[in-house]
């Protein structure tokens, strides 16, 4: 089947043609037609599968209408609402529209928080038919009076799931009583919880169910492979295996900002190019690290999930998980950053005995059991063979990553309102500590490093296992090896 097969005006089959797409994906096959006829559609669609294409195509047909060239912004009233989770998958579904538009005169901004907003409304002053946005910003804008919101005939909800996460529905409901009644409404969401099917119902009139994957299906070219090792050697295998595989890429995900920038400080002192990327950066230092990592001057990203979400690297070979996701979910949007569009990928995952029942919860929702291999000279505590080991289950979600992130999540997402102080031991095993800001040290030389610290860039494989195992009661005494 071919695009021009599914009802597209010429100038978006042009710019199909133009990106090199030759036929449409699954959900895309979909969801033209359908979103063309007017339909409200709800899509269970992950990244990576050509969904925002699937959604941005039929949404500028249906639009195209309004084009014009004029400079009057009485010309240019919203028609399209997009709603975003992240800053960073708003900025890549405005790319979209801009690759898919561009032989339309219509307009598009994106607007998110964490940057000045006047920008933002001399842009919206202009008048712009598509806006693409963050729930909280957008909101800043609508009692700021800096966004008519009237005429809009299209709205799209992406990652749903994300947004019920991050505590976003009151503001989406907010916004949601500010349309037109009358208007065509799009959610995507990876995942269908009953919350969903709750918003669905609210938000919905009559929708067309798409689904592409059966849901949370990963895709097939993914190799998956997990190393078992101890909480306290994790950071010097990553280094280990980063070394192994000097040419690749590298997406590594940690549960924490803490976490995130010390391990990538971490790395930079082992020799592999590194940064760290979370919602305590400034928005300009995260694109400019973003841009690093698309561009391959920066070899590995370590992130955080909300950090991550819509990041989308085409050929990106390897997703790390330094530490295994809360949610088995979050592991098929982790690794869903890699294997996209038909290419192969690997996700790897750094497993201590601490987080094995985590491991088994992933397993069971892929419905694939994940490959062990032990590296040499990194064997996991050796309670990851017991049976029954019992990792935390009150290991605390990490933590919201903007400032309206934090307010909102301090309310109704479940998750995190029954969660309880995390288990996790703030000191590895090694002696490394979370807890304490970082310190940029020389690497240190033989015979300064304090015996209870794993110098930075050690070859790690040299240290035989009989040195370490007398650290283990240290992690054992911080809750670290899931005992009760
Ligand atoms: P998405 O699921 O929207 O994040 O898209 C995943 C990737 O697939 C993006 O890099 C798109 O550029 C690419 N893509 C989208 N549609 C097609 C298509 N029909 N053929 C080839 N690549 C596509």
């Amino acid at each position: 089947m071919s695009f021009a097969e599914l009802g597209l005006i010429p100038e978006l089959l042009k710019a199909v043609a133009d990106a090199g797409y030759t036929e449409p994906t699954p959900i895309q096959r979909q969801a033209i037609p359908t979103v063309i006829a007017g339909k409200d559609v709800m899509g269970g669609a992950q990244t990576g599968t050509g969904k925002t294409a699937g959604f941005t195509l039929p949404l500028l047909h249906r639009i195209s209408r309004h084009a014009n060239t004029s400079t009057s912004p009485a010309r240019h009233q919203t028609r399209a609402l997009i709603l975003a989770p992240t800053r960073e998958l708003a900025m890549q579904v405005y790319e979209s529209v801009c690759t898919y538009g561009k032989y339309l005169p219509l307009r598009a901004t994106c607007i998110y928080g964490g940057v000045d907003m006047n920008a933002q409304i001399q842009e919206l002053r202009r008048g712009i038919e598509i806006v693409i946005a963050t729930p909280g910003r957008l909101l800043d804008h609508v009692q700021q009076k800096t966004i008519n919101l009237s005429q809009v005939e299209v709205l799209v909800l992406d990652e749903a799931d994300r947004m019920l996460d991050m505590g976003f529905i009151p503001d989406i409901k907010r916004i949601l009583a500010l349309l037109p009644a009358a208007r065509q409404s799009l959610l995507f969401s990876a995942t269908f919880s009953d919350e969903i099917k709750k918003l669905a119902d609210q938000m919905l009139k009559d929708p067309q169910l798409i689904e592409v994957a059966r849901r949370n299906m990963v895709s097939e070219t993914i190799t998956h492979v997990v190393h078992p090792v101890s909480s306290g050697m994790k950071r010097n295998l990553l280094a280990h295996l980063l070394r192994h595989q000097p040419d690749t890429q590298a997406l590594v995900f940690v549960d924490t900002k803490l976490v995130c920038g010390r391990l990538a400080h971490y790395l930079e002192r082992s020799g592999i190019s590194a940064d760290a990327i979370h919602g305590d950066k400034g928005q300009q230092q995260r694109t400019e690290t973003l841009e690093a990592f698309k561009s391959g001057k920066l070899r590995v990203l370590v992130a955080t999930d909300v950090a991550a979400r819509g990041i989308d690297i085409d050929e990106l070979p390897y997703v790390i998980n330094f530490e295994l996701p809360h949610t088995a979910e979050d592991y098929v949007h982790r690794i869903g950053r890699t294997g996209r569009a038909g290419h192969k990928g690997n996700a790897v995952s750094l497993v201590c005995a601490e987080e094995k029942h985590w491991l088994a919860e992933i397993q069971k929702l892929i419905k694939l059991e994940i490959p062990q291999e032990i590296v040499p000279g990194f064997d996991p505590e050796p309670e990851f063979f017991e049976a029954g080991t019992r990792s935390s289950r009150h290991r605390k979600p990490a933590a919201p990553e903007t400032g309206r992130e934090r307010e909102a999540a301090a309310g109704p997402a479940p998750r995190q309102r029954t969660a309880k102080r995390p288990s996790k031991p703030m000191i590895a095993a090694d002696g490394f500590d979370f807890s304490k800001p970082y310190e940029p040290a020389a690497a240190p030389t033989a015979g300064t490093a304090p015996a209870d610290a794993q110098p930075a860039g050690h070859a790690d494989a040299s240290v035989p296992p009989h040195l370490r195992r007398p650290q283990r009661p240290i992690a054992f005494l911080l809750g670290g090896l899931g005992r009760k």
